[in-house]
């Protein structure tokens, strides 16, 4: 028997596997896929590292959480800068005064502001198409996010609630730099490799779907730190947590260089994708060949890939009943952006884990 099984081998089960087994645990980490990383994963296909589940830069504003991660691997610094193509052009993200230039030929910072405020924000905006106006105002928001959200989402954004989306960052600086956080980077090896390193000591196992064999699994530990759905968990007792989903579409192409950029949001309607990644620009590496990832929104059936939960009221409360149905278990714990059903960056993960992973050891020192 193991001190601890752990359901899924993403970065929130394998960054808690860590700290356990640094308290000196066993940990048996199982997961459904036959890979390590959940959404994180990366693979190498001619040298280049593919992002398998979409790109991901690791950013934090948090010392702490940047040492941890560069203990498990080396990272190679990246800036986000990502574009957005539009029905009118190539133009650069986040809204700074490269956009503005580019889209109207402005390069006073006064005139952009008044370009982009002259409509009345709504004090309280009742969806997403209020809230982005009043961040944005409404020729970039037709422009930029309309198209995309309708993508993203799948619903005109005066159906969705406003919290759906955060921020938008809007700058009056020429600073293409997506994050704000101090510390951004990339692994050189990929996720899957800092992944490993975490759970080295680990005994793995995968292809296993813990839902299916519960039982019996669960009499292999003393503790179950699981890191799916919890409706799953639950048998949909109260119904299911919608998401949405992404169909991620890898193509080999035997040219040295695609896009000439790694990530490239598209916001019109005329192409089904959302955004479109060329992975050997991360690294800058050079290679005869390219890998370019498409990612085409769909819903989510159950057997795809949940990718964005919808917070909206209803689904909040919907998770609020089935954390309460599982609160108090005994040998029992979760945690990771399935579980907690809302959007996690890495660092939030990262975060949350080794919370975990601290309050266990002290649990059962
Ligand atoms: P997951 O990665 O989903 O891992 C959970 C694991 O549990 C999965 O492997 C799953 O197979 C397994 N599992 C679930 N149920 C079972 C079961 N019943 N039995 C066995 N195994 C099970 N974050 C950033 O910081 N920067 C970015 O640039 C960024 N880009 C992103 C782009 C996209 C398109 C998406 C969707 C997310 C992005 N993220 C990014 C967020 C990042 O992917 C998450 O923070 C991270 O993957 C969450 O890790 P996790 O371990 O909580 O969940």
């Amino acid at each position: 028997m193991v001190d601890y099984l752990i359901v899924g081998a993403g970065l929130f089960g394998a960054t808690v596997a860590r700290g356990l087994m640094d308290s000196g645990k066993s940990c048996l980490v199982i997961d459904r896929r036959h890979e390590i990383g959940g959404n994180c994963a990366t693979t190498r296909l001619n040298g280049v590292v593919v992002h398998q589940y979409g790109p991901h830069i690791f950013h934090t504003n948090s010392a702490e959480i940047w040492r941890f991660a560069q203990r498990y691997c080396e990272f190679q610094a990246y800036t986000n800068t990502p574009k957005a193509r539009t029905k009118s052009g190539l133009y650069s993200l986040p809204f700074n005064m490269h956009t503005f230039e580019e889209f109207w030929g402005i390069t006073d910072p006064e005139a952009a502001r008044k370009k982009i405020y002259r409509e009345e924000a709504k004090p309280r905006p009742v969806n997403l198409e209020e809230k982005a106006v009043a961040m944005v105002g409404r020729e970039l928001y037709e422009e930029f996010i309309l198209g995309y959200t309708l993508k993203q989402w799948g619903r005109d954004p005066r159906d969705l609630p406003p919290s759906i989306i955060g921020r938008i960052p809007v700058r009056f600086t020429y600073d293409n730099n997506y994050y704000d956080h101090i510390y951004q980077g990339i692994p050189k090896d990929g996720y899957s490799a800092l992944v490993a390193n975490l759970l080295s000591g680990a005994e793995i196992l995968l292809g296993i779907d813990y839902l299916l064999d519960r039982s019996r699994l669960d009499k292999m530990a003393r503790h179950v730190i699981y890191t799916g759905s919890l409706d799953a968990l639950c048998d949909f007792r109260f119904g299911r947590l919608p998401y949405r989903s992404i169909t991620f579409d890898t193509q080999y192409m035997p040219q040295e260089n695609f896009q000439s950029h790694a990530v490239i949001n598209c916001c019109s309607l005329d192409e089904p994708h959302t955004r479109s990644t060329e992975h050997k620009h991360f690294s800058g590496k050079s290679s005869s060949c390219t890998y370019v990832t498409r990612e085409i929104p769909c819903e989510y059936d159950g057997s795809n890939i949940p990718c964005y939960p919808i917070n909206d009221h209803t689904n909040n409360e919907l998770h609020a009943k089935y954390r309460s149905l599982v609160a108090g278990r005994e040998r029992f714990s979760y945690g990771g952006r399935l579980a907690q059903y809302r959007y996690m960056d890495m660092d939030m993960v990262i975060a949350a884990a080794i919370k975990l992973a601290k309050k266990l050891n002290a649990k059962y020192a």
